[in-house]
């Protein structure tokens, strides 16, 4: 959520501030600004709205011109977008840029009140620049930020800058991601690393309770206490066109197309001699074996990843799996202890919840095992074991890469889950892998019938409302296919376990209405039919997506998307369907006029609860 940048270097600063919060709208936000020293004065620009906005606004003031600043979008928790409230926030001698949460904003705003200060907006954020300018009384700056952040509960990214030192730029985070860039004779902090990608590959990741200070001289680090600490500088993995649309009219279609090479990258990163092999991550066959139930926590499509997971574990392996939300988990005093396996699963790696829940499994005594898709994350560095998924960088905010990485590492765990406790053998073991190794192939043949997918999604764009069934993991594929739909094309749409529509919600069923029927699994497939046919009794307009065999009396679906799956385990068929879902998903928000790399009101990486 928001995304904070910081520069100090001979570069022209406000163009270097723009550049990077444009790499980081991806996050989701609502307002922007600047602020930037010109000699000795800092200028700041903001505005509520979009960058586009932002670039007008400069314009129409005249751009702040130096080397030294701090820039953030913001993602509105405490007081309407505006641009009072929006960021930077100065008092007194201090300008700030805040992500996250100040929890005791309240009881920190009187005692400031009674100390004279007097407040501009209604963010949680502008007690921070006051009580940094309270502390300021010795004017040391970092004096003032030990002792400030001290008092602070909650979440906090901070970029700081101090009147008195033009040429400073310091930051300090708690539960809110940053990272320190360091180029050649000029360094940068930002929200994440494509931010200063273009510039530089090398960084530092800020801990919990640390403090950087940007100087001419370079990047010094600091603890609580003031002192001063070293730091590992490490190397971006990524190229600058990762973080780039390469031809693609937006990002969620590009990392569409990704999945084929993602998905294979993954299988070539675990599987070893044909079977997954996860002893490079420390997960033997005996530590499985030991395990007596498994957890799997997280939040919206990730969350959705595991339910696939849980349909493959119990189903091969034979242990029971419960699937929570995170932000249920965490409060549900849950019943986890030594000898559970509890497996968070996350993105950005930096999901408030999926994190708190993560914490609480450890407490409890469970053995931890996270599933992110950035490995400099909190998450990552916080797990008993981390797998990383090789997804790459994933802008677009609705997650599809993603989540395909997540349940193909998710499958190479049952099947290894399953080999270890005896519940299937070598053969078998190897069979599912290698069924597994042929799916990059059948995504990238459903990619092939974009047009079809486009076509049915021409058929969505006019409805309020529609339904997706499907029964087993057609189901928690229809969860999934649902959410990616709602947060991009704004329709709204409920999915059902086909055999759940009876009692209830078959009454909202009427004419017209459209029903996306997932049909790829064939024990159950003549159950989900016959529900469909109750749908289409009554109105549905039903839009089947299936196995090419799938047998349907004619007239029975007014739409049929045939996937020719071959041999394909049903066990897999999430992997190619869900990418029929994704792409239509993907039209629907284009045919309706929607930005569907940037959906209304969504932040891509959930920092707060
Ligand atoms: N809580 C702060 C605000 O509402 C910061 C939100 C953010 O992370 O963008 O202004």
């Amino acid at each position: 959520m928001c995304g904070i940048v910081g520069y100090l270097g001979a570069r022209d600063c406000t163009s270097v501030l723009m550049d990077g919060l444009e790499k980081l709208e991806y996050r989701g936000y609502d307002s922007a600004g600047i602020a930037v020293f010109e000699g000795a004065e800092i200028k700041t620009v903001k505005t509520r709205g979009k960058l586009a906005a932002m670039s007008e606004k400069l314009e129409r003031e005249g751009s702040p011109k130096g080397h030294c600043g701090i820039g953030h979008t913001r993602w509105a928790t405490h007081g309407e977008p505006s641009d009072v409230n929006s960021h930077p926030h100065s008092n007194g001698r201090v300008t700030i840029v805040h992500n996250g949460i100040i929890e005791n904003y309240a009881e920190l705003k009187e005692f400031l009140t009674e100390q004279g200060y007097t407040f501009l907006s209604q963010t949680d954020s502008e007690v921070v620049a006051c009580l940094l300018d309270y502390y300021y009384a010795e004017r040391n700056p970092l004096h003032a930020i030990t002792e400030t952040l001290k008092e602070l509960r909650g979440s906090y990214a901070l970029g700081i800058i101090f009147k008195d030192f033009p040429e400073r730029v310091y930051a300090a985070r708690f539960g809110s991601p940053l990272i320190v860039g360091l180029g050649e004779g000029e360094n940068f902090i930002a929200s994440d690393i494509p931010a200063f990608l273009k510039y530089t590959k090398d960084y530092v990741l800020l801990d919990d309770n640390e403090i950087v200070r940007l100087d001419p001289n370079g990047a010094r680090f600091f603890d609580l206490h003031g002192m001063s600490i070293e730091k590992e500088r490490q190397t971006a993995e990524w190229d600058v066109e990762q973080a780039q649309k390469c031809g693609f009219p937006h990002y969620m279609l590009k990392e569409i197309h990704e999945q084929p090479d993602v998905v294979g990258k993954m299988l070539d990163g675990i599987v070893k001699d044909g079977e997954p092999d996860f002893t490079q991550f420390g997960v033997t066959d005996d530590m499985l074996r030991g395990f007596r139930r498994v957890f799997i926590t997280a939040c919206g499509t990730a969350m959705y990843a595991g339910m696939v997971a849980k349909y493959a574990m119990e189903r091969l392996a034979r242990v029971p799996v419960t699937v929570e939300i995170a932000s249920e988990f965490r409060y549900m005093e849950p019943i986890v202890g030594e000898g559970d396996l509890v497996i968070v699963v996350s993105q950005s790696g930096e999901t408030a919840d999926t994190k708190a829940s993560l914490e609480l499994a450890k407490e409890l005594g469970a053995t931890t095992l996270a599933v992110v898709n950035v490995k400099y994350s909190a998450i990552a560095r916080e797990a008993d074991i981390c797998i990383n998924t090789l997804g790459g960088l994933e802008i677009a905010v609705a997650s599809t890469k993603a989540y395909s990485v997540q349940i193909t590492t998710l499958y190479l765990l049952a099947f290894r889950f399953a080999f270890a406790r005896g519940e299937i053998d070598e053969n078998e073991l190897k069979r599912l892998t290698e069924q597994l190794c042929g799916t990059p192939k059948l995504i990238s043949d459903v990619i092939e019938r974009s047009d079809e997918c486009q076509f049915i999604a021409s058929k969505l764009v006019n409805t309020e409302t529609l339904f997706f069934i499907g029964r087993g993991l057609d189901y928690a594929l229809s969860l999934e296919g649902s959410l990616k739909l709602k947060e991009i094309s704004y329709i709204h749409s409920e999915a059902y376990a086909a055999g759940e529509l009876k009692h209830g919600p078959i009454a909202l069923i009427q004419q017209n209405i459209p029903v996306i029927t997932i049909a790829t699994q064939r024990h159950v497939v003549e159950k989900t039919i016959s529900n469909m046919e109750e749908v289409k009794a009554r109105g549905a307009n039903v839009i089947m997506i299936c196995r090419e065999d799938a047998r349907v009396a004619d007239g029975k679906a007014d739409l049929r998307l045939d996937l020719a799956l071959g041999e394909l385990d049903d066990l897999l068929a999430p992997l190619p369907t869900m990418c029929a879902l994704q792409l239509i998903a993907y039209y629907s928000s284009i045919l309706r006029g929607n930005d569907p790399d940037k959906p209304r009101n969504l932040a891509k990486s959930v920092t707060t609860e």
